[in-house]
Protein backbone atom coordinates (compact mmCIF):
# COMPACT_ATOMS: atom_id res chain seq x y z
CA UNK A 1 0.00 0.00 0.00
CA UNK A 2 1.08 3.67 -1.07
CA UNK A 3 1.87 5.24 2.30
CA UNK A 4 0.55 8.90 2.20
CA UNK A 5 2.99 11.54 1.90
CA UNK A 6 1.25 14.21 3.07
CA UNK A 7 0.02 12.78 6.63
CA UNK A 8 -2.72 14.76 8.36
CA UNK A 9 -2.44 14.12 12.36
CA UNK A 10 -3.27 15.40 15.93
CA UNK A 11 0.23 15.64 17.52
CA UNK A 12 -0.13 15.23 21.48
CA UNK A 13 3.33 16.14 22.41
CA UNK A 14 3.78 15.22 26.40
CA UNK A 15 6.68 17.31 28.05
CA UNK A 16 6.72 20.52 25.44
CA UNK A 17 8.49 22.51 27.41
CA UNK A 18 12.04 20.48 27.48
CA UNK A 19 14.98 20.07 25.87
CA UNK A 20 13.87 17.77 23.22
CA UNK A 21 10.47 18.80 22.23
CA UNK A 22 12.50 22.66 21.78
CA UNK A 23 15.93 21.72 19.90
CA UNK A 24 14.83 18.82 18.09
CA UNK A 25 10.88 18.06 17.62
CA UNK A 26 9.51 21.75 16.85
CA UNK A 27 12.47 22.69 14.64
CA UNK A 28 12.22 18.85 12.75
CA UNK A 29 8.02 19.97 12.53
CA UNK A 30 9.04 23.26 11.19
CA UNK A 31 11.36 21.60 8.13
CA UNK A 32 8.09 18.98 7.21
CA UNK A 33 5.92 21.63 7.31
CA UNK A 34 8.03 23.96 5.01
CA UNK A 35 8.84 21.48 2.66
CA UNK A 36 5.74 20.68 1.68
CA UNK A 37 6.16 17.45 3.76
CA UNK A 38 2.58 18.32 6.26
CA UNK A 39 -0.57 18.43 5.00
CA UNK A 40 -1.88 21.16 6.45
CA UNK A 41 -4.78 19.36 8.53
CA UNK A 42 -2.05 19.34 11.21
CA UNK A 43 -2.32 20.28 14.78
CA UNK A 44 -0.25 19.79 17.75
CA UNK A 45 -1.20 19.34 21.53
CA UNK A 46 1.94 20.53 23.83
CA UNK A 47 1.14 19.53 27.73
CA UNK A 48 3.54 20.08 30.03
CA UNK A 49 3.26 20.94 33.54
CA UNK A 50 3.79 24.79 33.76
CA UNK A 51 1.38 26.82 33.24
CA UNK A 52 0.76 28.98 29.49
CA UNK A 53 -1.39 30.46 27.17
CA UNK A 54 -1.42 29.24 23.85
CA UNK A 55 -0.13 32.91 22.50
CA UNK A 56 3.18 32.24 25.10
CA UNK A 57 3.49 28.22 23.77
CA UNK A 58 3.29 29.73 20.22
CA UNK A 59 6.10 32.27 21.07
CA UNK A 60 8.26 29.36 22.27
CA UNK A 61 7.61 27.34 19.64
CA UNK A 62 9.22 30.37 17.12
CA UNK A 63 11.76 31.02 18.83
CA UNK A 64 13.09 27.39 19.25
CA UNK A 65 12.36 27.11 15.24
CA UNK A 66 13.90 30.25 14.70
CA UNK A 67 17.38 29.77 16.74
CA UNK A 68 17.78 25.81 14.71
CA UNK A 69 16.76 27.65 11.08
CA UNK A 70 19.04 28.85 8.88
CA UNK A 71 16.82 30.74 7.55
CA UNK A 72 14.54 33.26 9.05
CA UNK A 73 11.80 30.96 8.79
CA UNK A 74 9.16 31.79 6.67
CA UNK A 75 5.39 31.06 6.75
CA UNK A 76 6.91 30.26 10.92
CA UNK A 77 3.08 32.30 12.03
CA UNK A 78 0.86 29.87 9.90
CA UNK A 79 2.79 26.80 11.44
CA UNK A 80 2.98 28.10 14.91
CA UNK A 81 -1.08 28.69 14.81
CA UNK A 82 -1.77 25.09 14.59
CA UNK A 83 0.07 24.71 17.82
CA UNK A 84 -2.33 24.64 21.20
CA UNK A 85 -0.95 23.96 25.12
CA UNK A 86 -2.59 22.35 27.88
CA UNK A 87 -0.95 22.57 31.57
CA UNK A 88 -1.35 19.13 32.55
CA UNK A 89 0.62 17.04 35.30
CA UNK A 90 0.58 13.63 33.42
CA UNK A 91 -0.20 12.37 36.88
CA UNK A 92 -3.12 13.80 37.64
CA UNK A 93 -6.12 11.73 36.13
CA UNK A 94 -8.83 14.75 35.93
CA UNK A 95 -6.54 16.06 33.27
CA UNK A 96 -6.72 13.67 30.37
CA UNK A 97 -10.80 14.17 30.98
CA UNK A 98 -9.76 17.89 29.27
CA UNK A 99 -6.88 16.93 26.89
CA UNK A 100 -9.71 14.57 25.06
CA UNK A 101 -11.94 17.22 24.52
CA UNK A 102 -9.58 19.53 23.47
CA UNK A 103 -8.09 16.89 21.09
CA UNK A 104 -11.85 16.05 19.46
CA UNK A 105 -12.47 19.40 19.12
CA UNK A 106 -8.93 19.85 16.71
CA UNK A 107 -9.52 16.97 15.54
CA UNK A 108 -12.33 18.38 14.21
CA UNK A 109 -11.26 21.80 13.20
CA UNK A 110 -8.19 20.30 11.29
CA UNK A 111 -10.12 17.92 9.73
CA UNK A 112 -7.23 15.36 11.04
CA UNK A 113 -9.26 12.23 9.96
CA UNK A 114 -8.97 10.93 13.67
CA UNK A 115 -5.27 10.52 13.19
CA UNK A 116 -3.25 10.82 16.47
CA UNK A 117 0.15 10.83 17.70
CA UNK A 118 1.36 10.75 21.12
CA UNK A 119 5.00 11.69 21.62
CA UNK A 120 6.47 11.41 24.67
CA UNK A 121 9.14 13.57 25.43
CA UNK A 122 9.75 13.56 29.21
CA UNK A 123 11.41 11.46 31.94
CA UNK A 124 10.68 7.69 31.36
CA UNK A 125 9.35 6.95 34.67
CA UNK A 126 5.80 8.54 33.46
CA UNK A 127 5.87 6.42 30.20
CA UNK A 128 3.68 3.64 31.64
CA UNK A 129 1.47 6.22 33.57
CA UNK A 130 0.63 8.26 30.75
CA UNK A 131 -0.13 5.40 27.95
CA UNK A 132 -2.62 3.94 30.44
CA UNK A 133 -4.46 6.97 30.86
CA UNK A 134 -4.31 7.68 27.02
CA UNK A 135 -6.53 4.65 26.73
CA UNK A 136 -8.54 4.06 30.20
CA UNK A 137 -9.56 7.87 29.50
CA UNK A 138 -10.42 7.72 26.14
CA UNK A 139 -7.68 9.37 24.11
CA UNK A 140 -7.04 6.08 21.86
CA UNK A 141 -10.43 5.90 21.11
CA UNK A 142 -9.80 7.13 17.41
CA UNK A 143 -11.27 6.77 14.08
CA UNK A 144 -7.97 7.03 12.35
CA UNK A 145 -4.31 5.38 13.13
CA UNK A 146 -3.12 6.34 16.84
CA UNK A 147 0.77 5.63 17.57
CA UNK A 148 3.15 6.03 20.35
CA UNK A 149 6.20 7.46 19.98
CA UNK A 150 8.64 6.87 23.03
CA UNK A 151 12.09 8.13 23.52
CA UNK A 152 14.97 6.53 25.64
CA UNK A 153 15.69 4.37 27.54
CA UNK A 154 12.95 1.82 27.18
CA UNK A 155 13.94 0.75 30.83
CA UNK A 156 17.32 0.19 32.46
CA UNK A 157 17.01 -3.73 32.02
CA UNK A 158 15.49 -6.10 30.81
CA UNK A 159 12.94 -6.64 33.58
CA UNK A 160 11.87 -2.85 33.80
CA UNK A 161 12.13 -2.89 29.95
CA UNK A 162 9.42 -5.84 30.28
CA UNK A 163 7.24 -4.10 33.11
CA UNK A 164 6.95 -0.54 30.55
CA UNK A 165 6.06 -2.52 27.41
CA UNK A 166 3.28 -4.49 29.63
CA UNK A 167 2.08 -1.24 30.41
CA UNK A 168 2.10 0.62 27.07
CA UNK A 169 0.82 -2.62 25.49
CA UNK A 170 -2.51 -2.17 27.53
CA UNK A 171 -3.19 0.55 25.08
CA UNK A 172 -1.11 0.63 22.13
CA UNK A 173 -0.21 -2.83 19.92
CA UNK A 174 3.47 -3.72 18.62
CA UNK A 175 2.99 -2.43 15.16
CA UNK A 176 1.48 1.19 17.07
CA UNK A 177 4.29 1.46 19.07
CA UNK A 178 7.62 3.73 17.62
CA UNK A 179 10.55 3.20 19.90
CA UNK A 180 13.12 5.79 18.90
CA UNK A 181 16.71 5.09 18.38
CA UNK A 182 17.67 8.43 16.94
CA UNK A 183 20.76 6.60 14.98
CA UNK A 184 18.40 5.22 13.11
CA UNK A 185 17.32 8.28 11.56
CA UNK A 186 21.06 9.26 10.30
CA UNK A 187 21.40 9.80 7.05
CA UNK A 188 24.89 7.43 6.94
CA UNK A 189 23.61 4.41 9.59
CA UNK A 190 20.62 4.22 6.96
CA UNK A 191 23.27 4.35 3.90
CA UNK A 192 24.27 1.16 5.31
CA UNK A 193 22.24 -0.91 3.92
CA UNK A 194 21.98 0.59 0.66
CA UNK A 195 26.10 0.21 0.55
CA UNK A 196 25.98 -3.24 1.31
CA UNK A 197 22.83 -4.35 -0.76
CA UNK A 198 23.24 -2.15 -4.04
CA UNK A 199 26.76 -2.94 -4.65
CA UNK A 200 28.15 -5.94 -6.77
CA UNK A 201 31.97 -5.28 -4.99
CA UNK A 202 31.05 -5.63 -1.29
CA UNK A 203 28.17 -7.89 -0.20
CA UNK A 204 30.00 -10.80 -2.11
CA UNK A 205 33.30 -9.56 0.62
CA UNK A 206 30.62 -9.14 3.55
CA UNK A 207 31.97 -12.02 5.54
CA UNK A 208 34.45 -13.54 7.28
CA UNK A 209 36.58 -15.23 4.24
CA UNK A 210 37.11 -11.64 3.20
CA UNK A 211 36.71 -8.91 6.35
CA UNK A 212 39.18 -9.53 9.78
CA UNK A 213 37.27 -7.44 11.63
CA UNK A 214 34.54 -4.31 11.97
CA UNK A 215 35.16 -1.27 14.53
CA UNK A 216 32.55 0.83 15.62
CA UNK A 217 33.28 3.93 17.21
CA UNK A 218 31.01 6.50 19.06
CA UNK A 219 32.99 9.03 20.90
CA UNK A 220 32.56 12.86 22.10
CA UNK A 221 34.20 15.20 23.77
CA UNK A 222 31.59 16.37 26.14
CA UNK A 223 31.68 15.12 29.32
CA UNK A 224 27.93 14.55 31.49
CA UNK A 225 27.48 17.96 31.39
CA UNK A 226 24.42 18.76 33.24
CA UNK A 227 22.87 15.18 33.08
CA UNK A 228 24.79 14.03 36.18
CA UNK A 229 21.87 12.58 38.04
CA UNK A 230 20.13 10.45 34.66
CA UNK A 231 23.82 9.50 33.66
CA UNK A 232 24.58 7.61 37.50
CA UNK A 233 21.87 5.63 36.81
CA UNK A 234 22.77 4.63 33.40
CA UNK A 235 26.47 4.72 32.08
CA UNK A 236 27.86 4.46 28.91
CA UNK A 237 26.93 0.89 28.48
CA UNK A 238 23.00 1.42 29.32
CA UNK A 239 22.57 4.54 27.30
CA UNK A 240 24.75 3.92 24.51
CA UNK A 241 25.99 0.09 24.14
CA UNK A 242 22.32 -1.49 24.33
CA UNK A 243 20.65 0.76 21.89
CA UNK A 244 22.84 2.59 18.96
CA UNK A 245 25.76 0.41 19.08
CA UNK A 246 23.91 -2.99 18.84
CA UNK A 247 21.54 -1.37 16.32
CA UNK A 248 24.71 -0.44 13.97
CA UNK A 249 26.13 -4.03 14.62
CA UNK A 250 22.66 -5.70 13.81
CA UNK A 251 22.52 -3.40 9.86
CA UNK A 252 26.42 -4.38 9.41
CA UNK A 253 25.77 -8.11 10.09
CA UNK A 254 22.29 -8.84 8.98
CA UNK A 255 21.50 -10.93 5.97
CA UNK A 256 20.11 -9.49 3.22
CA UNK A 257 15.88 -9.04 3.95
CA UNK A 258 14.01 -10.96 1.30
CA UNK A 259 12.36 -7.30 1.04
CA UNK A 260 13.27 -3.70 2.22
CA UNK A 261 10.11 -3.61 4.60
CA UNK A 262 9.77 -3.23 7.56
CA UNK A 263 9.06 -6.97 9.07
CA UNK A 264 11.69 -8.05 7.43
CA UNK A 265 14.72 -5.80 7.86
CA UNK A 266 13.75 -6.30 11.61
CA UNK A 267 13.42 -10.03 11.22
CA UNK A 268 16.72 -10.24 9.86
CA UNK A 269 18.15 -7.62 12.74
CA UNK A 270 16.46 -9.82 14.88
CA UNK A 271 18.86 -13.04 14.00
CA UNK A 272 22.04 -10.72 14.70
CA UNK A 273 20.86 -9.76 18.38
CA UNK A 274 20.03 -13.88 18.84
CA UNK A 275 23.31 -15.24 17.15
CA UNK A 276 25.51 -12.67 19.53
CA UNK A 277 27.40 -14.77 21.72
CA UNK A 278 26.42 -14.50 25.32
CA UNK A 279 29.22 -12.82 27.69
CA UNK A 280 28.78 -12.76 31.53
CA UNK A 281 30.45 -13.49 34.37
CA UNK A 282 33.96 -14.43 34.87
CA UNK A 283 34.64 -13.78 30.52
CA UNK A 284 32.79 -10.36 30.88
CA UNK A 285 36.56 -8.91 31.67
CA UNK A 286 38.27 -10.75 28.50
CA UNK A 287 35.74 -9.39 26.05
CA UNK A 288 34.84 -5.57 28.11
CA UNK A 289 36.46 -2.75 28.86
CA UNK A 290 35.16 0.05 30.74
CA UNK A 291 36.44 3.42 31.72
CA UNK A 292 35.98 6.50 33.35
CA UNK A 293 36.94 9.97 32.24
CA UNK A 294 39.77 12.05 34.57
CA UNK A 295 40.50 15.45 34.68
CA UNK A 296 42.38 16.44 31.60
CA UNK A 297 42.57 18.45 28.13
CA UNK A 298 40.03 19.44 25.97
CA UNK A 299 41.06 21.99 23.02
CA UNK A 300 43.93 23.05 25.72
CA UNK A 301 41.20 23.87 27.68
CA UNK A 302 41.51 21.92 31.37
CA UNK A 303 38.68 19.67 31.97
CA UNK A 304 37.23 17.91 35.43
CA UNK A 305 36.86 14.23 35.77
CA UNK A 306 33.71 12.58 36.07
CA UNK A 307 33.10 12.47 39.51
CA UNK A 308 33.69 16.38 40.55
CA UNK A 309 30.56 16.66 38.02
CA UNK A 310 27.42 18.06 39.60
CA UNK A 311 25.12 15.89 40.83
CA UNK A 312 27.59 12.75 40.72
CA UNK A 313 29.08 10.44 43.07
CA UNK A 314 32.61 11.51 44.59
CA UNK A 315 33.05 7.73 44.21
CA UNK A 316 31.13 7.08 41.53
CA UNK A 317 31.66 3.50 40.06
CA UNK A 318 29.66 4.66 36.77
CA UNK A 319 31.61 3.58 33.01
CA UNK A 320 31.90 6.72 30.78
CA UNK A 321 33.41 4.44 28.72
CA UNK A 322 33.01 0.92 26.99
CA UNK A 323 34.84 -1.46 24.99
CA UNK A 324 33.81 -4.22 23.61
CA UNK A 325 34.21 -7.64 21.59
CA UNK A 326 31.34 -8.93 20.13
CA UNK A 327 31.13 -12.38 18.50
CA UNK A 328 28.20 -13.26 15.86
CA UNK A 329 28.19 -17.03 16.02
CA UNK A 330 26.32 -17.83 12.75
CA UNK A 331 28.16 -19.02 9.05
CA UNK A 332 28.69 -15.63 7.59
CA UNK A 333 30.50 -14.17 10.56
CA UNK A 334 32.43 -17.00 12.44
CA UNK A 335 35.31 -15.74 13.67
CA UNK A 336 35.48 -12.22 13.10
CA UNK A 337 35.13 -10.00 15.98
CA UNK A 338 33.22 -6.56 15.71
CA UNK A 339 34.68 -4.04 18.32
CA UNK A 340 32.20 -1.78 19.63
CA UNK A 341 33.93 1.89 21.44
CA UNK A 342 32.15 4.65 22.55
CA UNK A 343 33.27 7.18 25.39
CA UNK A 344 32.92 10.75 26.48
CA UNK A 345 35.43 13.22 26.66
CA UNK A 346 37.48 11.62 24.18
CA UNK A 347 40.02 13.29 21.89
CA UNK A 348 37.42 13.96 19.40
CA UNK A 349 34.03 13.58 18.60
CA UNK A 350 32.92 11.32 15.55
CA UNK A 351 30.84 8.50 15.14
CA UNK A 352 32.22 6.18 12.38
CA UNK A 353 32.50 2.36 11.22
CA UNK A 354 35.83 0.50 9.82
CA UNK A 355 35.45 -2.47 7.92
CA UNK A 356 38.87 -3.93 8.03
CA UNK A 357 39.40 -6.42 4.72
CA UNK A 358 41.57 -9.32 5.39
CA UNK A 359 45.58 -9.13 3.88
CA UNK A 360 45.84 -10.11 0.35
CA UNK A 361 47.30 -13.71 0.42
CA UNK A 362 51.12 -12.39 -0.68
CA UNK A 363 52.71 -9.26 -0.47
CA UNK A 364 54.61 -8.89 -3.85
CA UNK A 365 55.99 -5.62 -2.42
CA UNK A 366 58.13 -7.31 -0.03
CA UNK A 367 61.94 -6.66 -1.76
CA UNK A 368 61.03 -2.87 -1.67
CA UNK A 369 60.57 -3.78 2.49
CA UNK A 370 57.06 -2.50 2.07
CA UNK A 371 53.85 -3.60 4.45
CA UNK A 372 50.96 -3.31 2.27
CA UNK A 373 48.27 -1.57 4.30
CA UNK A 374 44.74 -3.59 4.53
CA UNK A 375 41.74 -1.80 2.49
CA UNK A 376 39.48 -0.76 4.74
CA UNK A 377 36.02 0.66 3.95
CA UNK A 378 35.12 3.78 6.39
CA UNK A 379 31.51 4.54 6.77
CA UNK A 380 31.52 8.41 8.42
CA UNK A 381 28.30 8.62 10.71
CA UNK A 382 29.10 12.13 11.97
CA UNK A 383 30.03 14.75 12.67
CA UNK A 384 31.20 14.21 8.90
CA UNK A 385 29.10 12.03 6.60
CA UNK A 386 29.99 9.85 3.77
CA UNK A 387 32.45 6.49 2.86
CA UNK A 388 36.23 6.32 2.55
CA UNK A 389 38.08 3.43 0.59
CA UNK A 390 41.35 3.05 1.36
CA UNK A 391 43.18 1.04 -0.99
CA UNK A 392 46.72 0.53 -2.06
CA UNK A 393 47.87 2.00 -5.87
CA UNK A 394 50.89 3.46 -7.87
CA UNK A 395 51.76 7.32 -7.96
CA UNK A 396 52.97 9.10 -10.88
CA UNK A 397 56.96 7.83 -10.85
CA UNK A 398 56.70 5.77 -8.28
CA UNK A 399 57.87 2.36 -9.89
CA UNK A 400 56.81 -0.42 -8.15
CA UNK A 401 56.09 0.81 -5.09
CA UNK A 402 52.47 0.54 -3.36
CA UNK A 403 50.96 3.74 -1.80
CA UNK A 404 47.97 4.61 0.22
CA UNK A 405 45.29 6.24 -1.54
CA UNK A 406 41.36 6.97 -0.32
CA UNK A 407 38.48 7.17 -2.72
CA UNK A 408 35.83 9.23 -0.57
CA UNK A 409 32.36 10.55 -0.78
CA UNK A 410 30.95 13.02 1.64
CA UNK A 411 27.66 12.84 1.72
CA UNK A 412 27.15 16.65 3.12
CA UNK A 413 28.83 19.66 1.03
CA UNK A 414 27.56 17.93 -2.97
CA UNK A 415 24.53 20.59 -2.83
CA UNK A 416 25.67 22.90 0.18
CA UNK A 417 22.55 21.77 1.41
CA UNK A 418 23.07 19.96 5.14
CA UNK A 419 21.60 16.22 5.53
CA UNK A 420 18.39 16.27 7.01
CA UNK A 421 18.20 16.05 10.92
CA UNK A 422 17.46 12.03 12.41
CA UNK A 423 14.45 13.58 13.88
CA UNK A 424 12.94 15.01 11.19
CA UNK A 425 13.24 11.73 9.25
CA UNK A 426 11.64 9.59 12.12
CA UNK A 427 8.85 12.22 12.95
CA UNK A 428 7.98 11.90 8.98
CA UNK A 429 8.56 8.22 8.65
CA UNK A 430 6.24 8.00 12.12
CA UNK A 431 3.51 10.09 10.39
CA UNK A 432 3.43 8.28 7.52
CA UNK A 433 3.44 5.07 8.97
CA UNK A 434 6.95 3.35 8.21
CA UNK A 435 8.13 2.04 11.74
CA UNK A 436 11.52 0.64 9.85
CA UNK A 437 13.49 2.68 11.68
CA UNK A 438 12.06 2.35 14.82
CA UNK A 439 13.16 -0.70 17.43
CA UNK A 440 10.87 -3.92 18.09
CA UNK A 441 10.29 -4.81 21.11
CA UNK A 442 12.42 -8.70 20.11
CA UNK A 443 15.19 -6.12 19.62
CA UNK A 444 14.94 -4.19 22.54
CA UNK A 445 14.63 -7.51 24.70
CA UNK A 446 17.43 -9.19 23.12
CA UNK A 447 19.65 -5.91 23.48
CA UNK A 448 18.82 -5.82 26.86
CA UNK A 449 19.60 -9.41 27.95
CA UNK A 450 22.98 -9.61 26.52
CA UNK A 451 23.96 -6.03 28.07
CA UNK A 452 22.22 -7.13 31.78
CA UNK A 453 25.16 -10.04 32.33
CA UNK A 454 28.32 -7.27 31.61
CA UNK A 455 26.84 -4.85 33.75
CA UNK A 456 25.50 -7.22 36.55
CA UNK A 457 28.97 -8.32 36.58
CA UNK A 458 30.46 -4.80 36.97
CA UNK A 459 27.76 -4.35 39.60
CA UNK A 460 29.26 -6.91 41.82
CA UNK A 461 33.23 -5.75 41.12
CA UNK A 462 34.13 -2.34 41.65
CA UNK A 463 36.19 -0.55 38.97
CA UNK A 464 39.57 1.24 39.78
CA UNK A 465 38.69 4.48 38.40
CA UNK A 466 39.71 7.22 36.97
CA UNK A 467 41.02 5.05 34.16
CA UNK A 468 41.49 7.42 31.41
CA UNK A 469 42.48 10.93 31.07
CA UNK A 470 40.06 13.68 29.10
CA UNK A 471 40.97 14.34 25.85
CA UNK A 472 42.39 10.54 25.15
CA UNK A 473 41.25 7.42 23.33
CA UNK A 474 40.42 6.05 26.61
CA UNK A 475 41.91 3.50 29.26
CA UNK A 476 44.75 1.29 27.93
CA UNK A 477 43.08 -2.01 28.06
CA UNK A 478 40.86 -1.28 25.23
CA UNK A 479 43.82 -1.20 22.89
CA UNK A 480 45.29 -4.34 24.67
CA UNK A 481 41.29 -6.06 23.91
CA UNK A 482 42.25 -5.99 20.12
CA UNK A 483 46.02 -6.61 20.55
CA UNK A 484 45.33 -9.76 21.84
CA UNK A 485 43.37 -10.86 18.34
CA UNK A 486 46.94 -8.98 16.62
CA UNK A 487 44.43 -5.98 15.80
CA UNK A 488 44.97 -2.11 16.92
CA UNK A 489 41.97 0.87 16.76
CA UNK A 490 41.89 2.66 13.92
CA UNK A 491 42.45 6.10 15.34
CA UNK A 492 38.85 7.99 16.19
CA UNK A 493 39.42 11.23 14.09
CA UNK A 494 40.25 11.83 10.63
CA UNK A 495 41.81 8.70 8.83
CA UNK A 496 45.36 9.82 7.52
CA UNK A 497 46.13 6.78 5.34
CA UNK A 498 49.86 7.99 4.85
CA UNK A 499 50.07 7.85 8.56
CA UNK A 500 48.26 4.02 9.13
P1 LIG B 1 13.44 17.89 30.08
O1 LIG B 1 13.68 17.65 31.53
O2 LIG B 1 14.13 19.03 29.42
O3 LIG B 1 11.88 18.08 29.83
C1 LIG B 1 10.91 17.36 30.53
C2 LIG B 1 9.53 17.84 30.17
O4 LIG B 1 8.59 17.05 30.90
C3 LIG B 1 9.23 19.31 30.53
O5 LIG B 1 8.39 19.82 29.53
C4 LIG B 1 8.44 19.19 31.84
O6 LIG B 1 7.51 20.24 32.05
C5 LIG B 1 7.67 17.94 31.58
N1 LIG B 1 7.22 17.29 32.83
C6 LIG B 1 7.99 16.81 33.84
N2 LIG B 1 7.18 16.28 34.80
C7 LIG B 1 5.91 16.40 34.37
C8 LIG B 1 4.64 16.03 34.89
N3 LIG B 1 4.52 15.39 36.06
N4 LIG B 1 3.53 16.32 34.15
C9 LIG B 1 3.63 16.96 32.96
N5 LIG B 1 4.80 17.32 32.42
C10 LIG B 1 5.92 17.06 33.11
O7 LIG B 1 13.78 16.50 29.36
P2 LIG B 1 14.29 16.28 27.85
O8 LIG B 1 15.77 16.46 27.80
O9 LIG B 1 13.46 17.05 26.93
O10 LIG B 1 14.07 14.71 27.66
C11 LIG B 1 12.77 14.14 27.49
C12 LIG B 1 12.92 12.66 27.16
O11 LIG B 1 13.65 12.50 25.96
C13 LIG B 1 13.66 11.84 28.20
O12 LIG B 1 13.12 10.54 28.18
C14 LIG B 1 15.07 11.80 27.67
O13 LIG B 1 15.78 10.66 28.14
C15 LIG B 1 14.79 11.70 26.18
N6 LIG B 1 15.86 12.16 25.33
C16 LIG B 1 16.23 13.49 25.31
C17 LIG B 1 17.21 13.92 24.46
C18 LIG B 1 17.62 15.38 24.38
O14 LIG B 1 18.37 15.72 23.46
N7 LIG B 1 17.16 16.23 25.26
C19 LIG B 1 17.85 13.00 23.60
C20 LIG B 1 17.47 11.66 23.63
C21 LIG B 1 16.46 11.27 24.49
Amino acid sequence: MRQNEQPSALIMIFGATGDLANRKLFPSLYRLFEKGNLSENFAVIGVARRPLSNEQFQENVKKSVQSAASNEGENIDEFASHFYYHSHDVTDTNSYVFLRDMAAKLDEQYKTMGNRIFYLAMAPEFFGTIAIHLNEDGLTNVAGFKRLVIEKPFGHDLKSAKALNNQIRTAFSEDEIYRIDHYLGKEMVRNIEVIRFANAIFEPLWNNRYISNIQVTSSETLGVEERGRYYENSGALRDMVQNHMLQMVALLAMEPPIKLNTEEIRSEKVKVLRAMRTIKDDKVDKYFVRGQYGEGLINDQKVSGYREEQMVDPQSNTETFVAGKLLIDNFRWAGVPFYIRTGKRMKSKSTKIVIQFKDIPMNLYYKTEQTLNPNLLVIHIQPEEGITLHLNAQKTGNHMNATPVKLSYANTGIDGINTPEAYEKLLYDCMRGDATNFTHWDEVALSWSFVDNISQFWQKTPAQFPNYESGSAGPKESDVLLARDGFYWWPIGDLEVENC
